[in-house]
């Protein structure tokens, strides 16, 4: 079975701000999803998340690497095969104040995408819009306001049926809950596990939020400095996790059960900067477990079964130091 979607060894980087030096956002990230799953990627803030969101959406030009979608590389796509695509995946975005148009009504909001892309007359565009504000929860009064008539969990809705309004493949939310209060999040959540079902997506989901990634993910990938330093069965990854960047942010998730006895692992060292990435492994200057290989050789993100963990601890598999 192909993948819905595939990256293979994906960068980016930014010019420093300095104007001399690189930022290696995103590095060499590689993964794969099936329709119907839900990948979560987790990471601090400033570790290439949302870098990697915009150049699935093709919003931004990668250094290298290919964007499969459906074994198709949308990296080499001309632009009116492109645009045909871009049909197919769509983004959620974190700010629902920022994403929302303030001097377009709700229903122009949700039927820009269609009006775009030239689908349907405008009773059956107007038709749809209603019918979006039904899936989302939405009153289908709503079509004639203004986004600052409605609160920060409303506005998410909004931005959730603009999104769906093109019946996407793949829908990539990026930190879609980070904004809103925490009363609200669970509501958005299940909004969104709900429409997954109905509508048969299959889903991106961004988060720094290790307990909101374990509430909807079956596979997660962790980052840190623009690199995928674990990948696998969510279950896995977050109780059981075995890089020990995944393991220190899960131990700072107090409602997260590990296998182990949990003790927070507080980590020591300078936070991570993109713009200085050290030799070796990236993570190494921070390690509890740090070993002089590490400090000198880039650990491969290894396949072990259905994990994948980028730390010299597991070269022989899993508990193999
Ligand atoms: P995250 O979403 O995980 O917080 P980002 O992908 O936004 O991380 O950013 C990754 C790194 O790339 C950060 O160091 C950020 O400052 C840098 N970066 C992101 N976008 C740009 C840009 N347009 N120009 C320069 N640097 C950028
Ligand atoms: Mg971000």
């Amino acid at each position: 079975m192909t993948a819905l979607l595939e990256v293979r060894d994906l960068s980016k980087d930014y010019p420093a701000r300095d104007g001399k030096g690189v930022v290696r956002a995103v590095s060499n990230v590689s993964l794969a999803l099936e329709a119907g799953q839900t990948l979560g990627v987790v990471g601090e803030s400033g570790c290439g998340k949302s870098t990697l969101a915009r150049l699935i959406m093709r919003l931004i030009e990668p250094r290298s690497g290919e964007i499969l979608f459906k074994g198709q590389n949308l990296v080499s796509l001309s632009a009116p095969d492109l645009r045909r695509r871009r049909r197919d995946i769509q983004m959620v975005f974190q700010d629902p104040y920022a994403s929302l148009d303030p001097r377009m009504n709700v229903a122009a909001i949700i039927s820009e995408p269609l009006d775009i892309h030239g689908i349907g007359s405008r009773a059956e565009r107007k038709a749809k819009v209603l019918e979006l504000l039904d899936l989302v929860g939405l009153d289908r009064s709503a079509a004639a306001k203004y986004p600052h008539e409605f609160s920060g969990g409303q506005r998410q809705r909004i931005g959730i049926a603009r999104a769906i309004a093109l019946e996407p493949k793949l829908v990539v939310l990026d930190e879609p809950v980070s904004a809103l209060d925490v009363s609200i999040q669970s509501q958005i959540l299940n909004l969104l596990i709900d429409l997954k079902k109905r509508l048969g997506l299959t889903y991106i989901f961004i988060s720094h939020d290790l307990s909101v990634v374990e509430h909807v993910s079956d596979d997660v990938a962790v980052m840190y400095l623009g690199q995928i330093v674990e990948y696998g069965k969510a279950a896995q990854v977050l109780h059981a996790p075995l890089h020990p960047y995944s393991q220190a942010l899960v131990s700072a998730i107090p409602e997260i059960d590990t296998q182990k006895k949990k003790q927070r692992i507080v980590l020591t060292g300078d936070p991570p900067n993109p713009e200085n990435i050290p030799p070796g492994c990236p993570f190494h200057p921070r390690c509890p477990h740090v070993m002089a290989i590490c400090r000198q050789i880039p650990p491969e993100l290894q396949v072990t079964q259905d994990r994948r963990a980028a730390c010299h601890l597991y070269r022989e598999g899993p508990g193999g130091h």
